[in-house]
């Protein structure tokens, strides 16, 4: 038997949805395999362990535990993870977002010599900030739609010459966003002039760096990848929002957001994005997963958006879907995942 601990919820937008990742993750996992913990984070970061489950979990509000009410204490999981006898053999994050997605975690686990689940510290922090991933993107010959960024003091400084700069290398509409988040916390379109100094407020509001880019109008098409050094991709997958852009509603609120699997795209399409999408993987140096996101024009242009390296991970979100759809099960990709982050592991011994 492997002892694994689920490491879920966290002081992000998206707790809500790593609850329901968690419920599934369990419930996907072969019980007569694994002793499973559940470690819950809270919205204020406290790190409570749940005592090791049976059985999966009927339902997600079960794992939400209450803490101590300790903000931000992990002593709890340090403790059982430093234990000889308690120690996990694997933990599979799942979160999103900054502190789960960005290395941070990853971070800790390696001081720990823990072995886990998905993209090590380098590959999730580069693949948090928006600015770093695109400048590894153009790296690796990636197509880009324009755009600039800007650091809170130096805008601050001389708003108006980044704005002239914004005018004059980008066309209108621009997309305004933080540089390190998800889920399109923080993003705007801006039409105009005020639009956009306006949305640079806003986005500045949840980072001191900033991206603003030229709008494409384009499909939406994402591919999972899955492996370590030698990683596979995905059939490819169609977002269709049915608002102005796929924004946080869109994505969790209001279920208006419709899915094409497959993406009604040519041969030739399929594989210009399968192949910008291993290259993403591999310029990030990759481990485990990572859905990409790319922006398909309707002349067969591809231009990559970004990657995701924890991406949503409930039975009905794109990255777990994709793998269905080529073949696979939902416990067959996380049972894959185990065995990746192990594998990893056992290389760097
Ligand atoms: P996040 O990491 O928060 O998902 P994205 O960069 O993927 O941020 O942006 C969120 C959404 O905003 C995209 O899925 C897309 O609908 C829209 N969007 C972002 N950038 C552009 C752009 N340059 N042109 C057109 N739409 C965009
Ligand atoms: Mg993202
Ligand atoms: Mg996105």
């Amino acid at each position: 038997m492997k002892k694994i601990g689920i490491v879920y919820g966290g002081k992000s937008a998206e707790h809500e949805v790593s609850l329901m990742t968690a419920k599934a993750v369990i419930a996907a996992l072969d019980f007569s395999k694994y002793v499973v913990t559940p470690i819950y984070i809270t919205l204020d970061g406290e790190w409570v362990c749940g005592e090791t489950l049976q059985a999966p979990v009927e339902d997600a509000e079960s794992l939400r535990f209450a803490g101590t009410g300790q903000k931000d204490s992990i002593e709890q999981f340090v403790t059982l993870a430093s234990n000889k006898t308690s120690r996990f053999d694997v933990v599979f994050p799942v979160l999103h977002g900054p502190n789960g997605e960005d290395g941070t975690i990853q971070g800790l686990f390696e001081m720990m010599n823990l072995p886990y689940v998905g993209n090590g510290v380098l590959a999730s922090s580069a693949g948090m900030d928006k600015v770093v991933m695109k400048q590894l993107f153009h790296q690796a010959g990636l197509k880009q739609v324009p755009y600039l960024y800007s650091i809170h003091s130096q805008y601050e400084g001389n708003k108006a010459a980044f704005l002239d700069a914004c005018e004059q290398e980008l066309t209108y509409p621009l997309f305004v966003k933080p540089a390190n988040l998800g889920s399109s916390v923080g993003i705007t379109k801006a039409k105009n002039r005020a639009e956009l100094e306006k949305a640079i407020d806003f986005a500045f509001t949840y980072d001191r760096k900033i991206v603003v880019e030229q709008g494409i109008v384009a499909r939406e098409i994402e591919l999972s990848v899955l492996g370590n050094d030698e990683p596979t991709v995905s059939i490819a997958g169609e977002v269709l929002p049915t608002k102005d852009f796929y924004d946080y509603s869109a994505k969790y609120v209001d279920g208006t957001t419709n899915y094409a699997i497959p993406a009604e795209i040519s041969e030739a399409e399929l594989h210009d994005l399968q192949q910008a999408a291993i290259a993403a993987f591999k310029i990030l140096d990759g481990s485990g997963l990572v859905r990409a996101d790319f922006f398909l024009t309707d002349s067969g242009e591809v231009y990559i958006n970004e990657v995701n390296t924890l991406p949503g991970f409930t039975p009905i979100s794109m990255y777990p879907k994709l793998w269905i759809a080529s073949g696979k099960t939902y416990s067959q990709v996380v049972e894959e995942l185990i065995q990746l982050g192990l594998e990893r592991f056992e290389e760097k011994q």
